[in-house]
């Protein structure tokens, strides 16, 4: 069984998900973290987000693995190093929309997604799992909140994570993204017809995952 969770950044989309996969006992796919980890490997070999020739070069031969720890946590590995903390950094943020959008670069990690799919039930998350990598997902999420909702959850996760950013920081980013995301040629973010829509404005997390509970069973 495929789940799909699609949903902006800072909707929850990604704890919900993780949870959810951990309750059914189902794999848990962060495909945002896929698009993140490519992005790292560019910023570390120096590529600019704009040189889409040579970051499908590397697109082509990056070996991106997601691990499910037994405690829920997902660790993220990069041609075989552990690299879950630095994708969440900001200059990675930064660019990730811009690397996400490049044609050649979504075919190759659709591929990706699907064949870590086609394995076992899954929950994926992301941008265009239930539109365009798994349109045929037995269940298809939408999860949204409200702009202000997003900034602050987002702005209390980083925090979390120890980063040195302000609400401002916080918000140039999501609206940016937003934007990238929605409005790029290939897959942009947009509800699939058949995807029952959750705003989590005012849900707590359990909430939100038995409403999701609720319409799986
Ligand atoms: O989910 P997260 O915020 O970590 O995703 C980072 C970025 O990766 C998104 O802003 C988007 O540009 C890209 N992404 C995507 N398609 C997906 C998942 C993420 O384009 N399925």
């Amino acid at each position: 069984m495929i789940i799909a969770v699609d949903g902006p950044s800072g909707a929850g989309k990604s704890t919900v998900a993780r949870i959810l996969a951990k309750k059914l006992g189902f794999l848990y796919i962060d495909t945002g973290a896929m698009y993140r980890a490519l992005t790292l490997k560019a910023l570390e070999n120096k590529i600019p987000a704009g040189d889409e020739k040579r970051i499908n070069e590397l697109a082509a031969g990056v070996r991106i693995d997601l691990r499910n720890n037994c405690d829920g946590s997902l660790s993220v590995i990069l041609d075989g190093r552990d690299v879950s903390l630095d994708i969440r950094q900001a200059r990675i943020t930064r660019f990730v929309s811009d690397v996400a959008k490049i044609k050649e670069v979504r075919e190759i990690m659709v591929r990706m997604q699907r064949e870590l799919g086609q394995k076992k039930d899954c929950v994926l998350d992301g941008r265009d799992i239930g539109t365009v990598v798994f349109p045929d997902a037995q269940k298809k999420f939408f999860i949204d909140a409200a702009p202000q909702v997003r900034v602050q959850r987002r702005f209390k996760e980083l925090k979390g994570l120890g980063q040195d950013i302000t609400l401002s920081d916080v918000e140039k980013d999501l609206s940016n993204r937003d934007k990238i995301d929605s409005t790029r040629q290939i897959s942009p973010l947009r509800r699939a017809e058949d995807a029952i829509y959750i705003d989590t404005s005012d849900l707590s997390i359990e909430q939100v995952v038995d409403k999701m509970l609720g319409f799986i069973r």
